[in-house]
């Protein structure tokens, strides 16, 4: 497996929309396997493929908590069937805006089918944690970033310092 990249934003390539995958193939399984070792490494809880440059529809997420067990989802192709009226709040972070966290809101239950692992139809009903994770993981499937759901001003303070601190990096370099 290979850590890979992640690209930090600002950057175009987040914006891009996703394409459906169309065949679950040897080759979108070792994207997956890759992702996740990615995400381990980073660390973080999910990571969309076009976070590692690939605008496919592909997720992998694994919730479990320091010290469980691992238990990697692997989501390929997901879609929203059913979202609830009630909405919660979450601070979020995301590997693409390193260090920054804020308060975002949404749907707190959500029904999600995609294909697994191995090319099957699946089904889940989501709430808490899981629910705001795979709603944030879709909208980078949309271009969309975290800061796309907060105040433009809050957004473009945190831009503006990432940008800051890659062109710091460059230099550095
Ligand atoms: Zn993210």
């Amino acid at each position: 497996m290979t850590i890979l990249p992640i690209l930090v934003a600002p950057d175009p390539r987040l914006k891009v929309i996703s394409e459906p995958v169309v065949d679950v193939t040897d080759d979108i399984r070792k994207l997956m396997d890759d992702m996740l070792e990615t995400m381990y490494d980073a660390p973080g809880i999910g990571l969309a493929a076009v976070q590692v440059g690939v605008p496919k529809r592909v997720i992998v997420m694994d919730l479990a908590r320091e010290g469980e067990d691992k238990s990697p989802l692997f989501l390929v192709n997901p879609e929203i069937v059913e979202a609830s009226g009630d909405l919660s709040v979450y601070e979020e972070g995301c590997l693409s805006l390193p260090t920054y966290y804020e308060d975002v809101e949404r749907p707190s239950k959500a029904t999600v089918t995609y294909l697994d692992y191995n090319g099957e139809r699946q089904t889940i009903e989501c709430e808490g944690l899981l629910a705001t994770c795979i709603q944030h993981e879709m909208d980078h499937l949309e271009g969309v970033l975290f800061v796309d759901h907060i105040s433009k001003l809050k957004r473009s303070i945190i831009l503006r310092k990432l940008q800051k601190t890659k062109r710091l990096q460059k230099g550095a370099a």
